[in-house]
């Protein structure tokens, strides 16, 4: 079972990497984020839980989170491995994830791909992206900026999580779409 990590800020491309990366190497891509939108959309007690952190830029509570990942890794235990795409976002998630890991697949983290995109860039992306994601927290500058600081003050520690591990390989989130793919599928082939 193998298992990619990709990790960002929001607005660094994780979502349309991972989606290309899924197909290229036949991993299964799980979204927490898309999982939460699926929830809210269908009005699940775990959307109604989750929105008002969503709808503020504020991280959903771990144990929320991680009991959606849990479920939908379980769900798709017949994959030959997964892309995770914002997930783990806090160091007691990626402690979380290393449990479930082994215990529901005797697996654990190849690598942890992290893309770095200036912080205004992350923003003009994001607004950009609004105008066909339909998402709220897209749409407002404010939501988009607790996003980001959500991400300097919860997340971008995470990074020192696999750092320590030698798990951490960090990349340039800025240029083609393309070129980026290109520099995580070399990455991605030296583990799978
Ligand atoms: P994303 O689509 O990854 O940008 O996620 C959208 C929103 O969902 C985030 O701003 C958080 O509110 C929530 N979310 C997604 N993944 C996580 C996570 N791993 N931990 C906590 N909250 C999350």
């Amino acid at each position: 079972m193998n298992i990619i990590v990709l990790f960002g800020p929001p607005g660094s491309g994780k979502g349309t990497q991972a989606e290309i990366l899924a197909k290229k190497f036949q991993l299964k891509h799980v979204s927490t984020g898309d999982l939460f939108r699926y929830n809210m959309k269908n009005d699940t007690k775990l959307g109604l839980d989750a929105k008002s952190y969503i709808d503020n830029g504020k991280l959903v509570p771990d144990e929320l989170t991680t009991e959606m990942l849990k479920d939908e890794l379980q769900r798709n235990s017949d994959q030959k491995g997964f892309i995770l795409d914002g997930y783990p976002r806090t160091t007691s998630q990626a402690e979380a994830l290393d449990v479930l890991l082994k215990e529901l697949f005797q697996a654990e983290v190849n690598v942890t791909l992290a893309l770095y995109v200036d912080d205004e860039v992350l923003v003009q992306r994001i607004l950009k992206r609004s105008l066909d994601s339909g998402r709220s927290d897209d749409a407002d500058e404010n939501i988009i900026r607790n996003r980001i600081k959500e991400y300097y003050e919860k997340t971008a520690i995470v990074s020192d999580y696999y750092k320590d591990q030698n798990k951490l390989v960090e990349l340039k989130g800025e240029g083609s779409i393309e070129e980026i793919t290109r520099s995580l599928s070399e990455e991605i082939e030296k583990v799978v």
